[in-house]
């Protein structure tokens, strides 16, 4: 005979009698503004609608610490310090929190310091920067250049003087004759941007060099130049600046190889799992894009997780995978699934969102440059975690990791 320790809260199948009642409100506890609902069943209340998860609902409660350090806490810490005001400057020169900023901002807000402007960043997105973006965008395309909208709405709305929206064409890579693109709708985005309605009134303040750092400083400067000339830089000022600009990129990069390796090495010590996240920067450290899971899954389950920009990955092969992987982040995203091959102890969560065409393409290679299966998960907009988080658990659950 089976001995059952506690009563089955298995309410039965006749849903049509159980009382409940609805409740609609707007949480007001941070910027997010999310519209929740609260349901009331036999004196019991579950609420839906929260993006973060922290206000309504209890954490999941795991006895378990990271072994390493919080190192998207790292990054931001690294990325996002506070600007500093500048006495007298030249002008307000605004920064979209989107897109390539996550990989690029200490070079733009050195050099537009070092030139005498202030930089002004926008906030960190949110219910109203994803709305925003909804709506201000021409077409549909995918949920980061949406956002990405919003985040030039706030600015506008902010006054400053010029946003810089620079016309990326390819990324610096390891080896000159290795393509580094980014993606056609990056690369467009200045043009779409200052063709959609709301931003006509504002297109000319709008700056957008065409860069290309695959053929290094020397063009980069050339075209910021060619930008900022109108505004009365000169030539040896813009690459005096830059100059500048790209040594303290360069030392922020360093210290995130440094803590990459300093984690891996911990890892190995203590024999512990490690969930490497694979995605472009603006999925993983845009929180209110992508619900903050990479902060959940280390504060909630105790992962040790590793973001693939604190890995040095120049070096791995991954040609018999993908011989023309000319999509920068796509090589990246391969070469972090090689790096974990034949390491029983890491394994991957690939974040990405609803409508990329790269990550649609390139999600195939995962499983061949790993030998091993992975976590997606794909976002969308909508601000309820729960489904993530249920799969977040089902997957540490099969690594061994809960
Ligand atoms: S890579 Fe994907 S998410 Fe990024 S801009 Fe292109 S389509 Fe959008």
């Amino acid at each position: 005979m089976m001995h059952v320790k506690h009563p089955s809260k298995f309410r039965g199948f006749a849903l049509g009698r159980v009382n409940y009642t609805l409740k609609e409100f707007t949480c007001k506890a941070c910027t997010n503004y999310c519209h929740m609902q609260e349901f009331t069943v036999e004196d019991e209340k579950t609420y839906w609608g929260d993006q973060c998860s922290d206000k309504f609902r209890r954490r999941q409660l795991v006895d378990k610490k990271p072994v390493i350090e919080d190192l998207l806490k790292l990054k931001r810490d690294l990325f996002f310090k506070e600007n500093d005001d500048i006495q007298n400057s030249k002008a307000l020169i605004g920064l979209p929190r989107g897109m390539y900023i996550y990989e690029h901002l200490p070079l733009w807000r050195t050099f537009f310091k070092t030139l005498g402007y202030q930089v002004v960043l926008s906030d960190e997105s949110n219910g109203r920067t994803v709305r925003q973006g909804s709506e201000n965008a021409v077409a549909e395309p995918c949920l980061p250049i949406q956002v990405y909208h919003g985040h030039v709405q706030q600015l506008i709305e902010q006054q400053v003087d010029w946003i810089f929206i620079p016309n990326m064409i390819n990324a610096a890579s390891p080896d000159r004759n290795l393509n580094s693109y980014y993606c056609p709708w990056g690369q467009t985005l200045p043009y779409v941007l200052k063709n959609a309605s709301t931003f006509q009134p504002y297109r000319d303040q709008i700056i957008h060099p065409l860069l290309r750092f695959r053929d290094g400083l020397p063009s980069v400067a050339d075209a910021l130049y060619q930008a900022l000339k109108a505004l009365g830089e000169s030539k040896k000022s813009v690459r005096s600046a830059l100059e500048f600009a790209y040594s303290e990129q360069e030392k922020i990069q360093y210290d995130l190889m440094e803590a990459g390796e300093r984690a891996l090495s911990i890892l190995e010590q203590k024999k512990a799992i490690g969930i490497i996240l694979i995605g472009r920067p603006y999925n993983i450290y845009d929180r209110g894009m992508t619900l903050d899971i990479g902060n959940k899954l280390r504060d909630y389950y105790g992962v040790n997780v590793i973001p693939v920009d604190f890995l040095s990955l120049d070096h791995y092969d991954i040609s018999d995978v993908n011989d023309n992987m000319y999509w920068n982040y796509g090589r990246k995203i391969i070469a972090a699934a090689r790096f974990v091959e034949k390491k029983d102890r890491l394994h991957l969560i690939y974040l990405t969102n609803f409508k990329c065409g790269p990550d649609s393409y390139i999600k195939h290679y995962i499983t061949q440059a790993s030998g091993k299966p992975f976590l997606t998960l794909q976002f969308d907009g909508h601000s309820n975690d729960a489904g993530y988080i249920t799969r977040c658990e089902a997957y540490l659950d099969s690594k061994g990791a809960l």
